[in-house]
């Protein structure tokens, strides 16, 4: 039997205990930072947090909830979807909260991983799953005069509890995913809402819809239907997937519809240039709304497309020499996606730090598996992202794979670790087959300074799926057991 810690309690944690629990695997903990579990769901409050992948596919295949209020439900249902699934498979009992780790050593001799949390304490564990997520980490830029700003400035993903902006000027910086939840939410009940747009995004209508009551019924009668709405969506996020890995009829088609949108619902020209993208389709995520544009018409609304010079104490001044008064300043500007399990410490076989062996940039065999690293999987490492499908799909690709390994490890022998040669020849096609996607088409946070793209995986979400379904013990250098 093995002894399992898993890092962190979002939808890739609970993931992995689920289906470890699943396979028999019981000596497990997560240990959460957080006083509750959630991930990015518990932290992301700001207005009109939601999700923008349709939930019949951004929830866990085997627990479909007929109870979604909508096709892309607002944050508080995702988070209590997840809440319920995991005290239906008794997993709360196995997190502790408030157990922020520190770091992690592989102990040599004894086989085994030390893992060390905030409060001075040490877990020992056969297996370590870090999953801590890609977008855990805020970013706020550094700009000149922030810290003489008199009012509130907080970044989307730390909206304070008692913050309401009713009545107030609002500037919001950045355009992005937060960014255009958050504005229209706001617009209407702020005084004001400046945007502070550098790069305009692409957007696609969202094909948003209530769910009825019958619906819910039926679902719950008979949860096999629930696998219609998830096909359906699939199929969206298939054409998605082509379009953003090169398919020229889908990607025609999404720029299409992306431009109609536009057209229609920015009639004034002068404002539509200004919201008119610039850079290639599907380089940065492409977003999902309905409300985006109107809401930058409204007349309480501005755009504001000057780049900022600094901040100053009432507000933002930007390089044409305006002030522009804002009593709130909200940094929607994004999160520190490149530096994978950033601030946790992890010393691998030798005292080997994983931070410098991902000096040029992390990699990770299958997004899971590090040489030097024994019996650590990763879930939702390095090039494991998807910018058009779920998540939670590669989630549970990957915690299949790891009870294979976990299995393996239990079995006996040595420590389960990824051969140098495979994962090498395993990351040259990933980064080969990134060097000529569409990601390589701007600054995101996909990339590393250098340009390195350490997020995202290059190819559909199927083919990750079929290349993790087995684990290969020879890729561990073990021989078929
Ligand atoms: P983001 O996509 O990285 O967007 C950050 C925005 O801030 C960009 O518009 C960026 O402009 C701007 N920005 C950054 N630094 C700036 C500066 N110094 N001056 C001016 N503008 C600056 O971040 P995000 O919107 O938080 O989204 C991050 C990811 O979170 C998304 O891609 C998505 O995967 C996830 N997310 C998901 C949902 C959901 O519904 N499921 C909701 C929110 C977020 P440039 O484009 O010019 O860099």
């Amino acid at each position: 039997m093995a002894r399992i810690v898993i890092i962190g309690a979002g939808f890739g944690g609970i993931a992995a205990a689920a289906a470890l629990v699943r396979a028999g695997f019981d000596d497990l903990v997560l240990l959460e930072k957080g006083d509750r579990i959630g991930g990015v769901w518990r932290d992301n409050t700001y207005p009109g947090c939601g999700c923008d992948i349709p939930a019949p596919l951004y929830s866990y295949s085997f627990a479909p909830n007929p109870q979604w209020s909508r096709r892309f439900p607002p944050r508080r249902e995702i988070l209590g979807y997840l809440q319920d699934f995991a005290e239906r498979w008794g997993l709360l009992p196995r997190v502790r909260l408030n157990a922020q780790v520190t770091g992690a050593a592989w102990d040599d001799a004894a086989g085994r991983w030390r893992v060390s949390t905030a409060d001075g304490g040490e877990v020992v564990a056969d297996v370590l799953i870090p999953a801590v997520g890609q977008l855990g980490n805020p970013v706020v830029p550094v700009l000149k005069g922030a810290q003489r700003f008199e009012g509130p400035a907080v970044h989307t993903a730390r909206w304070p509890e008692d913050l309401t902006v009713d009545g107030l000027n609002v500037g919001v910086i950045g355009t992005g995913a937060s960014a255009i939840q958050l504005v229209p939410a706001i617009a209407g009940r702020a005084g004001r809402v400046t945007v502070f747009q550098r790069t305009p995004p692409w957007t696609l209508p969202k094909p948003d819809r209530r769910y009825s009551h019958l619906r819910e019924r039926l679902y719950t009668r008979f949860p096999g239907l629930s696998r219609v709405p998830r096909w359906g969506v699939w199929g969206m996020t298939w054409v998605a997937g082509r379009a953003v890995t090169g398919h020229r009829v889908a990607g025609a088609l999404l720029k299409g519809m992306s431009n109609a949108q536009r057209r229609l619902q920015v009639p004034d020209p002068a404002l539509r240039a200004r919201v008119t993208p610039v850079e290639p389709m599907g380089c940065k995520r492409v977003l999902f709304t309905n409300a985006w544009y109107p809401a930058l018409r409204r007349p309480d609304v501005g755009l504001v497309t000057a780049p900022i010079e600094a901040v100053t104490p009432n507000g933002v001044l930007t390089s044409d020499g305006v002030e522009h008064r804002c009593d709130v300043l909200v940094y929607a500007t994004g999160f520190d996606a490149v530096d994978f399990l950033v601030p946790v410490r992890i010393r691998g076989r030798d005292g080997k730090e994983l931070s410098d062996v991902w000096r040029d940039g992390a990699f990770a065999y299958l997004g899971m598996s590090v040489p030097g690293f024994p019996n650590l999987f990763l879930m939702y490492g390095p090039n494991t992202n998807t910018g058009n499908s779920s998540v939670i799909y590669f989630h549970e690709a990957q915690a299949r794979h790891i009870v294979q390994a976990v299995r393996l490890v239990a079995a006996g022998g040595a420590p389960l670790e990824v051969r140098r040669e495979r994962s090498d020849s395993y990351d040259a096609e990933i980064q080969r087959r990134l060097a000529t996607s569409v990601w390589t088409g701007c600054r995101s946070w996909y990339r590393t300074a250098t340009g390195r793209i350490v997020t995202n995986w290059p190819g559909m979400a199927a083919e990750y799926r079929r290349r993790t379904r087995r684990l290969r013990p020879a890729d561990y250098g073990r021989s078929l057991e």
